[in-house]
């Protein structure tokens, strides 16, 4: 008989795996999209709480990568416990009380007893507990002793113990907690069969990983920190050498691909920059000396544009649609989400209209002119009706944002010129490795007569202060946004929330303004009347979700407020922000909280870089360090580019080895498609 190799501490359930490779069965991998109610312990109401989580499938709970691990302890016996390093121990409850030690303190104390002595427990603020441990329940605890008492850090009831030694901490929820997750992955584990291993096994040894089922298999279950983090660079390298194959295989298609030479910009252009209310920037004029120099040519066009927000890009975006229009074709810009490309339409379209030129907005509810001059939408473009073939210019937006499937779509041989814009800070050299072959045009300063926004923290209770502020705004003539805390738990109560708010707001502190109320189910004819509103002055103020938070772009509208700003993550707060500052006028970003002894650390630290800095860059940084640890609760599980495993900055040099390796592999791919063309053309012959 095989012997077990994992023994981890207290896990039960399920037979790690042993010696005996090839796996027993061949993989399925169609099992993996089962959805979660096929686990035991998931029901409707717990399948719904996970989806909130991005957990959908079996697949999904398997690819949920624990932020951390809880370290090693030492099992000791209660008469052991001298020092104050962490330890286990295990026993059974003798008496149980609660009691409240302040306003905010509770304390749960239980008298743990096993065959060398006796301790207190302690836990602090769990005050439900008290009722799940009556007397005689078997515990395993993790935690310190401190004098006389063990203060536990983390717990498990009943006989089997899931307090093993690096067990996964995983992002939770408020209903969904990490202890349940750990026990639903459990469960889910018997499926790492199903996970098929897509890299060559040559390339895997070469490279030194585990093989997949191993890799995800140590993810959830590692019996050292080490094995934990050989699984996560296994899997970290098959999602970059994913993306990486994308894009050489784009590139290798591109190099036989012809694009419209444009020639030098016209009598269109020189309207264009008529048309526009000021001169552009040094930076913007030379992003656009370097597209032009791409357009004339009939290699296409592969540049990234980057830029902060609210710097200029799409200004210089319009100009090479506009290109493509002064030669008789059509220009694309294609945004990930439905707000962003009506928001980027609502700018377009006034100018081109002032050229001219037609332009129609097209996204999966709204089908505009599919033969307009100029087309602005989700991937539903690419999907539906628009005959790409006359289009000589593509500008992406944000592609980071978009799924992997949506990319192979752009990348799928499109003979454009293709501008890719991002505001998602990443630094030249990460830029061009994870692009390869893409230039790059940098805004690195935003228009001059910029003010920098004036950003400042104030607490609920002074929050009259921020309204008689705004007060004093609306009445010079400014327009402002009142953002809404977020809700979780769906987008109606997170909009009648914020209806609710409106209608509070103008019946109090903004008594006799306009007050207008944008959230995410309106539908889309009232949402864009409701801006074009705002942006004729017809509104003072606009309560308003995150819905935003990408895009919309009214320069007189000087002054936000963000409510409960401590809820909302850093680069959330910086695209937020970025609605205003767009103009000449100072502007002013009054983040509320709630008082400072009730917010977490982590969200003390990232109220504190928004008033330190504008900087999107600086603020990526900081969100990094400051998401460090924790905190991860409630935020997107994948970073840029859906990257899950990955991490661009630590990982850059599975990401180099990534680039190499997909260069091969494309390579060989390219030699096979040539092979069998050239065999064809001979069996023809
Ligand atoms: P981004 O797309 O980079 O976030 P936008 O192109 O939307 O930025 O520009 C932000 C704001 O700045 C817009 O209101 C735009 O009209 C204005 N703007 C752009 N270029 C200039 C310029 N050269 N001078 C003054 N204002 C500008
Ligand atoms: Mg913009």
């Amino acid at each position: 008989m095989a012997t077990p190799i994992r023994t981890a501490a207290g896990f039960s359930g399920v037979d790690p795996p042993d010696d005996g490779w090839p796996p027993p069965r061949a993989p399925r991998p169609e099992r993996l999209d089962r959805a979660l109610d096929v686990l035991p312990g998931i029901g409707v109401t717990v399948a719904k709480r996970l989806s909130k989580l991005g957990l959908r499938t079996v697949g999904d709970l398997l690819r949920h990568v624990p932020f951390r691990y809880e370290p090693a302890a030492p099992e000791l016996r209660i008469a052991d416990l001298f020092g104050e390093e962490e330890a286990a121990i295990s026993g059974v409850v003798v008496r149980v009380s609660k009691r409240r030690a302040r306003r905010r303190l509770t304390i749960v104390t239980a008298r743990i007893e096993d065959e060398s002595g006796q301790i207190d427990a302690v836990w602090f603020n769990q005050e439900w507990l008290a009722d799940k441990l009556p007397p005689g329940t078997h515990v395993r605890l993790r935690g310190q002793r401190k004098r006389n008492d063990f203060m536990v850090k983390s717990y498990d009831l009943g006989e089997a113990a899931q307090t093993a030694d690096f067990a996964p901490v995983y992002p939770a929820s408020e209903d969904v907690t990490t202890k349940r997750l750990r026990a639903f992955v459990e469960s889910a584990l018997p499926y790492v069969d199903d996970v098929p291993d897509l890299l060559p096994a040559t390339l895997r040894a070469r490279l030194e990983l585990p093989i997949v089922r191993d890799a995800v298999f140590a993810l959830h279950r590692p019996q050292s920190e080490e094995e934990a983090e050989s699984g996560r660079r296994r899997l970290a390298f098959d999602e970059l050498l994913e993306l990486q194959l994308a894009l050489a295989l784009a590139r290798r298609e591109r190099d036989d691909a012809q694009a419209p030479a444009l020639g030098d910009p016209g009598e269109l252009l020189a309207r264009y920059r008529d048309v526009l209310p000021f001169e552009l920037t040094e930076h913007q004029e030379r992003a656009i000396a370097e597209l032009d120099h791409d357009l004339a040519r009939t290699a296409p066009m592969q540049r990234l544009l980057q830029g902060d927000v609210g710097s200029g890009k799409t200004v210089v975006a319009l100009y090479a649609l506009l290109r493509a229009v002064e030669r008789g074709y059509r220009g694309a810009l294609m945004a990930p989400t439905e707000t962003l490309a009506e928001q980027h339409f609502l700018t377009i379209e006034p100018l081109c209209a002032a050229l001219g030129v037609t332009a129609a907005l097209l996204t999966s509810s709204v089908k505009g002119d599919v033969d307009a001059q100029i087309v602005v939408g989700t991937h539903a473009l690419i999907q539906e009706g628009v005959d790409l073939r006359e289009l000589a210019v593509a500008v992406v937006d944000e592609q980071h944002r978009f799924g992997v499937e949506q990319r192979k779509a752009l990348a799928e041989g499109r003979a454009a010129h293709v501008l890719h814009m991002t505001a998602t800070p990443i630094p030249r050299t990460l830029a061009l490795t994870l692009y390869g072959d893409l230039s790059v045009s940098e805004i690195a300063k935003p228009p001059a007569n910029r003010k920098p926004i004036v950003t400042s923290w104030i607490t609920q209770d002074r929050s009259s202060e921020a309204y008689t502020r705004l007060r004093r705004l609306l009445d010079e003539g400014r327009q402002a946004y009142v953002v809404c805390p977020v809700i979780e738990e769906s987008e109606t109560r997170q909009a009648r929330a914020a209806e609710a708010e409106a209608e509070r707001l103008r019946a109090n502190e903004l008594k006799g303004f306009r007050v207008g109320c944008l959230h995410g189910r309106l539908k889309t004819a009232d949402r864009r009347a409701l801006m074009a509103q705002f942006k004729a002055r017809e509104l003072d103020v606009l309560v308003a979700t995150t819905v935003i938070e990408v895009g919309v772009d009214v320069p007189n509208a000087t002054v936000m407020i963000v409510q409960e700003a401590d809820r909302f993550g850093l680069a959330q707060l910086h695209q937020l922000r970025g609605r205003v500052g767009r103009g000449g006028e100072q502007s002013y970003c009054l983040l509320v909280s709630r008082s400072k002894d009730e917010l977490t650390e982590p969200a003390r630290a990232r109220l504190e870089a928004m008033v330190a800095t504008t900087d999107g860059f600086e603020l990526a940084e900081r969100d990094l360090e400051i998401r460090g640890e924790g905190e991860l609760l409630g935020t997107r599980q994948s970073g840029p580019f859906g990257l899950r495993f990955a991490s661009l900055r630590g990982d850059r040099d599975l990401l180099e080895l990534a680039r190499r390796e997909a260069e091969g592999l494309a390579a060989e791919a390219g030699l096979l498609q040539d092979a069998v063309a050239a065999k064809a053309a001979a069996a023809a012959a």
